[in-house]
C-alpha cells in the first residue's frame, strides 16, 4: 500500500463540478489500495478576491488581518471537497492546516512551514479516510493562523508528504506536466519527461510559476519525487526527480514580469554603502533579487542598481530614497521590466551558452539592462513589453521546443 499526496491548485477545484471530478480521482487512488491525502487551493480566484477586498478597506492592512482572512479560501474548498467525496459514497475529512498540525514561523503573510505534527493526519488515514487538507496555512506559536505566501499550497503538499514519508506528491494543475518554457506563453513549448529538483528549484526561483519554489526545496531536501500532471486530462506529465531527462545544457526557458528595477546613482566609493543599504533592505523582509554595482566614471563614485517584486516595490523604493538622500545621490525605478532566464544542469560544463542567449536577445534588438549568472543559469533583465519576444528568441535558440 503506498501512500499519496495529491494536491489540487485554484483551476482544478474552481467549480463544483471540478471538485466532484477531484474527488472522483482521491477515490480511484483509494481504490487503487493507496493511502489518500489531498492538500487543496482555495476555489478559483477566491484568493485574489479576498486580498482585493482588503486593499478596498486599507493599504495599510495589519499583516494577522490579512492572514485571517485570505486563508479562509481554502477552508471552503477542502470542505466541499470532502463532502463530494463522501456524496460519491466514500469517507473522507477536511482539515485545516491547524487541525493536521502544520506549524509555521511566528511572522506573517509569507511565513515559512516548520514543522507539521502528524498524529491526526495519521490517526485519520489509518480510519480508512480520505484526509483532505488545506493547502497555504498554518498555526505559529502564538497560536494565530499564517499564510505562507502566494501559490504556497504546493509547499504545504510537499511538506505534508515529507512528513508523511509518503511514496510521491502528486501536483494536479491546468498544464499536463512542466514544459520548456510557460506553454500559455510559448505554444510550442514542449513538456519534460523528468527533470531535477535543482533545475526545476532554478525554473520556480526565475518565475516558472507552475511550481512553488520552496516546495521544490524540500521535495530536494527530502529526495521526493513530485509528479505534476493535469487535473481535468490523463497522462504522464511530469516527474521532478534527483536526476532530470538527461544532462541537457539547457532544460528551460523561466519568465518573470513581476519584476521592479531601482538604481541608486553616484553612491559615494567607500565601504559599508551596500552593506547599510542591503541591510536595511533585509530587515524590511525585502528579498533582493539581481544586484549589479558599476564603477562611474567620475572619480569614487559608483552605482548600485537591483531588482524586487512589484509587492515589495514601493517600501524599497522608499528605503532606498531615505539612504539616497542621507548620502546625497540619485534615485530611479521602473516597475516595467521583466527576466528573462535560461536554465540547464550541463550548462556549467557548455561554453558558450551566455554568449548565444545575449545574441539570440541582439539579434531582436533587445537591450539587457542587468546580467545575473549562476553555475546553471544566466537571467537577463529586460523591458517588460518585450518579454515574450525575448523569451521565443532564446527558446529558439536553443532548439527547445524540439524532442
Ligand atoms: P495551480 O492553480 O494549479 O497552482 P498555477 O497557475 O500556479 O496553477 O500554475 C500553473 C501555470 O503555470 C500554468 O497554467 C502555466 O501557465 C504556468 N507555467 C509557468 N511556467 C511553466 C512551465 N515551465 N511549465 C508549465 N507551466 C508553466
Ligand atoms: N490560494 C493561495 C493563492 O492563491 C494558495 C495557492 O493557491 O497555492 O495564492
Ligand atoms: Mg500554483
Amino acid at each position: 500500500m503506498a501512500l499519496i499526496v495529491q494536491k489540487y491548485g485554484g483551476t482544478s477545484v474552481g467549480t463544483i463540478e471540478k471538485i466532484k471530478n477531484v474527488a472522483k480521482k482521491a477515490l480511484t487512488a483509494q481504490s487503487a489500495g493507496n493511502q489518500v491525502v489531498v492538500v487543496v487551493s482555495a476555489m478559483g480566484p477566491t484568493t485574489d478576491v479576498l486580498i482585493a477586498r482588503l486593499k478596498e478597506l486599507t493599504a495599510d492592512y495589519d499583516p494577522r488581518e490579512y492572514d485571517a482572512l485570505v486563508s479562509i479560501g481554502e477552508n471552503e474548498s477542502a470542505a466541499l471537497l470532502a463532502q463530494a467525496i463522501i456524496a460519491q459514497g466514500g469517507r473522507a475529512v477536511s482539515l485545516t492546516g491547524w487541525q493536521a498540525g502544520v506549524e509555521t514561523e511566528d511572522n506573517h503573510n509569507k511565513c515559512k512551514i516548520t514543522n507539521v505534527r502528524a498524529g491526526r493526519l495519521r490517526q485519520e488515514l489509518q480510519a480508512g479516510k480520505i484526509v483532505v487538507v488545506t493547502g497555504f496555512q498554518g498555526l505559529n506559536s502564538r497560536g494565530d493562523v499564517t499564510t505562507i505566501g502566494r501559490g504556497g499550497s504546493d509547499t504545504s503538499a510537499v511538506v505534508i508528504a515529507a512528513a508523511l514519508r509518503a511514496d510521491i506528491c502528486e501536483i494536479y494543475t491546468d498544464v499536463d506536466g512542466i514544459y520548456t518554457t510557460d506553454p500559455h506563453i510559448l505554444p510550442e513549448a514542449r513538456r519534460l519527461e523528468r527533470i531535477s529538483h535543482e533545475e526545476m528549484l532554478e525554473m520556480a526561483s526565475l518565475g516558472a510559476g507552475v511550481m512553488h519554489p520552496r516546495a521544490v526545496e524540500c521535495a530536494k531536501v527530502n529526495n521526493m519525487t513530485i509528479a505534476v500532471k493535469h487535473s481535468q486530462q490523463d497522462g504522464k506529465g511530469t516527474l521532478i526527480t534527483m536526476v532530470g531527462e538527461k544532462l541537457n545544457t539547457v532544460s528551460g526557458v523561466a519568465a518573470a514580469d513581476d519584476v521592479a528595477k531601482i538604481g541608486l546613482l553616484h553612491v559615494p566609493d567607500v565601504p559599508g554603502m551596500a552593506a547599510e543599504l542591503f541591510g536595511a533592505l533585509a530587515a524590511a523582509r525585502i528579498n533582493v533579487d539581481v544586484i549589479v554595482q558599476s564603477i562611474h566614471e567620475e572619480a569614487k563614485k559608483n552605482d548600485i542598481s537591483f531588482t524586487v517584486g512589484h509587492d515589495d516595490y514601493a517600501q524599497a523604493l522608499k528605503i532606498t530614497e531615505a539612504k539616497a538622500g542621507a548620502w546625497g545621490c540619485a534615485v530611479i525605478g521602473d516597475k516595467a521590466v521583466a527576466k528573462v532566464s535560461l536554465v540547464g544542469i550541463g550548462m556549467a560544463s557548455a561554453p558558450g551558452v551566455a554568449a548565444r542567449m545575449f545574441a539570440a536577445l541582439g539579434r531582436e534588438k533587445i537591450n539587457i539592462q542587468m546580467i545575473s549568472t549562476s553555475e546553471i543559469k544566466i537571467s537577463c533583465i529586460i523591458a517588460q513589453k518585450e518579454l515574450k519576444k525575448a523569451l521565443r528568441a532564446v527558446h529558439t535558440e536553443f532548439g527547445l521546443e524540439k524532442c
